[in-house]
C-alpha cells in the first residue's frame, strides 16, 4: 500500500487543536529536519489559535531557511498541448469541453514559447500536456530535446500522465530533470467521482506511477493534491504519507510537492470552486508539508493572489511559478481564451523578483543541482543535513547577477544591486565566498551560467 488512508483517516479523527505545550513539542520534534509523524501533522492542521498559527508559520519559516536560505526558485510552466482523453471535472481541457478551441504547439511555436520565456529571463521551465494518444510520449520527448537542443533554458521539468517502466526510461533519457504527477486527491471514492473518464480513471496506475519513475531513473519526481476536490487535511496528509512511502523505498523524499488550489476553469464541471480551501488553510498546509518533508520544495502557483503568495514566502514555501500562462501558445501567441484555469497573479517575472526581494526573500533563477548530479538521495541526505543552504545562497546571488547583467531592471536597479550585495555579505564560508567572487567577475566580464 502506497499510502494507508485507515491511518490518515485515524489520524485526523483523533486530532485536536495542539496546547501550547504540545505544539512546543511537535515543533521540537521538527527542528531536527527528519520530518513529522502523520499524527504530529495532524495536530498541526488544527490549530485556529491566532498566536499559534504564528509560530507554526514562524517555525516553518525557520526550517525552510535552514534547508534553502532565504531563496525562492522562479520558473514558468510550459503549455504544449490541451488535447485531453480525460474527462476531469475539475479541468478546462477535458474532453467533453466542446467548447474549447483545441491546440498543440508544433515544433516551431514551442521555440517561440521557450525562447519568449528565456528572453523574460527562466531558465526553468515545466513542460505541461494533456493525455492524448496522438500527442503521447515522443511528442514529449521530441518537445525536451527541441527545448534544450533549440534554446537557452536549463532545467525542463516534465509534468505528463502516468506510463509504464519503459516510457519513462525515455522519458529520462531525453533530459527531463523532474517528473511531476498530481494524484489530485487520494481520497478513492471523490477520486473516482471527479475522474469518470478517460485513462486517469484509474487511480491504481496513477498513485503508483512515482515508484515507476524511480524504477526508470528519475531521481527527481514532484507529487501534490489538487486541493478543495476532497477535505485538504486528508490530502495534505496523504501527499505527506506519499512521499515518505518513497522515501522508505527509495531513499529519495519528493523533490517538490505542489499546493494548487482548486480556480475556476472556462469549461469545468466544478462551477462553485469545489470544498473551498481558505487562505488560512492554504497557510497551514504550506508549513505543514516544510515541517514534515523539510528536503521538499514547497511549490507555490500563480493560482494564488499576490499577497498571499507574499506571506507564503515566509512560511515554508520555497518555490513560485511567475507570469504563467496556463495555455499552449501563452507566451509568444498570447492566446489567454484557451487557458486550463484562471490564475490570480499576472505579475512579470521581474515583479515576482522585486517583490520577494521587498519580501526579505532571494529570487533565484538556480538550475545547479540536477545538471551536477545533487538529486534524489544524495539530494535528500545534503538537504536534509542543513548542507544544502550554502549552495542555494551562493547560486541565487549568481544567477541573480546573471539576470540583471542581461534584463536590466529599470527602474528597479537600485532593489536588485542591494539584493545582491546584501546576499553577497551574507556568505560567511571564506572559501564559498572567494568561489562565489571570482564567479561574480567572470559574469562581469561576459561569461554566462556559472554555479557552484
Ligand atoms: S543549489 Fe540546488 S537546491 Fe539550491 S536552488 Fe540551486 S538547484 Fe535548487
Amino acid at each position: 500500500m502506497i499510502v494507508d488512508t485507515d491511518r490518515i483517516e485515524a489520524a485526523l479523527k483523533e486530532a485536536k487543536e495542539p496546547s501550547e505545550k504540545a505544539l512546543s513539542a511537535i515543533l521540537k520534534e521538527a527542528e531536527g529536519l527528519k520530518g513529522l509523524s502523520l499524527e504530529d501533522a495532524a495536530w498541526l492542521l488544527k490549530i485556529e489559535n491566532p498566536a499559534k498559527l504564528k509560530t507554526l508559520y514562524d517555525r516553518a519559516d525557520e526550517i525552510k531557511q535552514r534547508i534553502f536560505g532565504r531563496r525562492i526558485v522562479l520558473f514558468a510552466p510550459l503549455y504544449l498541448s490541451n488535447y485531453c482523453k480525460n474527462a476531469c471535472l475539475y479541468c478546462g481541457f477535458r474532453s467533453a469541453n466542446k467548447d474549447l478551441p483545441r491546440k498543440a504547439l508544433d515544433s516551431g511555436e514551442l521555440i517561440n514559447e521557450a525562447r519568449a520565456l528565456e528572453k523574460m529571463g527562466f531558465k526553468r521551465v515545466l513542460l505541461v500536456t494533456g493525455e492524448d494518444p496522438l500527442r503521447g510520449l515522443d511528442y514529449i520527448i521530441n518537445s525536451v530535446k527541441t527545448i534544450y537542443g533549440q534554446t537557452g533554458i536549463r532545467i525542463v521539468h516534465v509534468n505528463a500522465p502516468p506510463m509504464g517502466v519503459e516510457g519513462l526510461k525515455e522519458l529520462k533519457r531525453s533530459g527531463a530533470a523532474v517528473y511531476q504527477v498530481f494524484q489530485e486527491t487520494y481520497h478513492r471514492p471523490t477520486y473516482a467521482l471527479v475522474h469518470p473518464a478517460g485513462p486517469k480513471k484509474d487511480y491504481d496506475y496513477r498513485i503508483s506511477v512515482m515508484d515507476r519513475a524511480l524504477e526508470a531513473g528519475f531521481k527527481d519526481v514532484g507529487i501534490g493534491s489538487l486541493l478543495g476536490l476532497y477535505d485538504s487535511r486528508f490530502d495534505c496528509l496523504s501527499t505527506i504519507a506519499h512521499s515518505r512511502h518513497l522515501f522508505e523505498n527509495f531513499g529519495t523524499h519528493a523533490h517538490t510537492i505542489s499546493v494548487p488550489r482548486l480556480r475556476p476553469a472556462h469549461g469545468s464541471a466544478i462551477k462553485d470552486g469545489g470544498l473551498a480551501v481558505s487562505d488560512e488553510e492554504l497557510k497551514k498546509i504550506v508549513s505543514v508539508y516544510r515541517l514534515s518533508v523539510p528536503s521538499a520544495g514547497v511549490v507555490v502557483s500563480t493560482r494564488e493572489p499576490e499577497p498571499l503568495r507574499n506571506f507564503l514566502v515566509h512560511a515554508g514555501a520555497s518555490q513560485m511559478s511567475a507570469s504563467s500562462r496556463t495555455g499552449p501558445g501563452g507566451y509568444a501567441g498570447a492566446t489567454p481564451a484557451l487557458e486550463q484555469f484562471s490564475t490570480s497573479d499576472r505579475r512579470s517575472l521581474v515583479e515576482v523578483m522585486a517583490s520577494v526581494i521587498a519580501e526579505g526573500g532571494l529570487p533565484s533563477l538556480c538550475t545547479t543541482c540536477y545538471r551536477i548530479g545533487r538529486v534524489g538521495e544524495n539530494f535528500t541526505k545534503i538537504t536534509s543535513s542543513g548542507g544544502m543552504e550554502k549552495f542555494c545562497q551562493a547560486n541565487a546571488v549568481l544567477t541573480l547577477k546573471e539576470y540583471t547583467l542581461d534584463n536590466p531592471p529599470n527602474g528597479r536597479a537600485d532593489i536588485f544591486t542591494r539584493a545582491i550585495e546584501k546576499a553577497l555579505a551574507e556568505i560567511k564560508d571564506p572559501a564559498m565566498k572567494k568561489e562565489v567572487d571570482r564567479r561574480m567577475e567572470e559574469l562581469e566580464r561576459g561569461k554566462r551560467d556559472l554555479y557552484l
